[in-house]
Formats: C-alpha cells, sequence, structure tokens
C-alpha cells in the first residue's frame, strides 16, 4: 500500500479564518490538499481539492467568496491531472472519501467515472440547505450529480473499516460542518496516520486547542480534536492537518510515497 500527497493549488486567505480572533486580517495563503491511497484492492481518493473552472474563471464559479479564500491552482494540480503524473488514470479510482462538500475538497466530483463517492448522510442534506452564514462554502453544481454515493450514517457507522482490513477507517468527525468525516491510515511501514481535513486546520488549532474561525459546532469541533488527539497519544498516529501552511512543508509530496 502507498500513499501519495497531493496540493491542488492553494488559498490566498486571512489568518483569522483559520485561527478565531488570532491574526485578524493578516495574510495567510493556506495549501488545498488531497491523498491518494493505492490499496492492493483498489485505488482510494480522500477529497480532490479545488473544481476546473477555478482555474479560469474562479469568481463567476465560486462567486463572492474569492475574497475570503482566493483560490490558486495550475492545470496540472487539478485532481484529476495530478493523479495521471504518478500514472493513475481517473477510471482506476474505486472510492472517492469526501471529508465533506466544502468547495475546496468537493471539487472533483463526477471525474471518476468508476468511483464510489463516500459522504455522510448529515454532509449531504446540510450541502443542500446550509446554514446562511456556510451557504458560500458550498457550490451545488460542483457535487448535485447522479454519482454513485456511498451514504454513511454518522455515529452508527463510525469506524467504517473501507476494505474489511483496517487499512483505511472512517471516522466521524462533525464539528467544521455536520458531516465531517475524517481517515485513518494504517501503513505498514509508516505506521498509522489520521488525516483530519477541516476538522483540524492547523497545528495550533490542536497543539494549543484554538478553535477554528468557521464552524458549524464548537463544542463538536472540540470533541473531534479530541478524538484525534488520543489517536496520537495511545496509537502514535500522526495527525495530518488540512490547510497549514507549515506542516505541510514538511512532508513528501507526490511523486514520493509513504508505504
Ligand atoms: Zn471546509
Amino acid at each position: 500500500m502507498k500513499l501519495y500527497m497531493f496540493e491542488a493549488g492553494i488559498l490566498k486567505s486571512q489568518k483569522h479564518f483559520f485561527t478565531l480572533n488570532q491574526g485578524v486580517g493578516q495574510a495567510f495563503d493556506v495549501p488545498v490538499p488531497f491523498f491518494l491511497i493505492d490499496h492492493p484492492k483498489g485505488k482510494v481518493l480522500f477529497d480532490t481539492g479545488n473544481a476546473y473552472e477555478t482555474i479560469h474563471d474562479k469568481e463567476k464559479h465560486w462567486g463572492g467568496i474569492v475574497a475570503a479564500y482566493d483560490p490558486v491552482m495550475s492545470e496540472d494540480q487539478w485532481c484529476v491531472n495530478a493523479i495521471k503524473k504518478i500514472g493513475c488514470s481517473p477510471d482506476e479510482i474505486k472510492y472517492v472519501i469526501l471529508s465533506h462538500l466544502h468547495l475546496d475538497h468537493a471539487g472533483g466530483v463526477g471525474h471518476f467515472p468508476n468511483a464510489r463517492y463516500v459522504v455522510q448522510r448529515d454532509e449531504l442534506h446540510f450541502a443542500y440547505v446550509p446554514d446562511p452564514y456556510m451557504k458560500a462554502a458550498y457550490i451545488r453544481k460542483d457535487f448535485d450529480k447522479d454519482v454513485d454515493w456511498l451514504i454513511l450514517e454518522g455515529w452508527a457507522q463510525d469506524g467504517f473499516d473501507l476494505f474489511g482490513d483496517g487499512s483505511i477507517v472512517i471516522y466521524f468527525t462533525p464539528g467544521h460542518t455536520p458531516g465531517h468525516q475524517s481517515i485513518l491510515v494504517n501503513l505498514p511501514n509508516s505506521g498509522p496516520m489520521f488525516f483530519s481535513a477541516d476538522s483540524c486546520y492547523t497545528q495550533a488549532n490542536l497543539d494549543d486547542g484554538i478553535l477554528p474561525g468557521l464552524m458549524w459546532s464548537a463544542g463538536e469541533t472540540v470533541k473531534s480534536v479530541n478524538r484525534m488527539r488520543h489517536l496520537e497519544q495511545t496509537r502514535g498516529a500522526k495527525i495530518v492537518t488540512g490547510h497549514d501552511p507549515e506542516s505541510w512543508k514538511s512532508v513528501k509530496k507526490a511523486p514520493e510515497y509513504y508505504d
């Protein structure tokens, strides 16, 4: 099994959106990560980054939210093109696990013709009818597609073991959004790695308990971060946060990989 890390460009943003009331108005450029796991039973993506349309016409595709999160992505960084560079064709992808359906995670939905798209029911519902403060972060045309959804039922299916061998386990991590999920990948040599996505944006959210600047529920956010801390302490899991520019510098990027 191999795990590859990709960057679907960056968001030019401001620090206080990631750390509540800290670095107000300070420029903060964050990576937009996504991941490919090459498992003997099939290839799996965790998230897909921004939509292709953001490369050439971001204002039209994303609307006014570009003032807060301005996407900068090249043709080669778009998920479909990026995986081709490691010899993976989009039709080889068996599952696309979506942490949530925000615009910088669900942009690739519909581009993997043989994939099942793994999403939480609570996320799919909220994405269609979001609370007004979060409406701009969901681009309905990105996910409103007739794909093969594999819908998970929150706590009832927490710990969903994708291949039944403990290698890719899906954790329900609500807080950032009502139906956020994260994955634990158990690699033979590198050990367990936990991919938080937006349930924990940065190292400051993890280590110092600083709340993120955007969330659906503060209480659920804290519980999800505590859960990943427990995995870090008891299982030795390496936590890969969702949008930390500093931590992201220290991880291996595709074509390098973890095994
Ligand atoms: Zn998000």
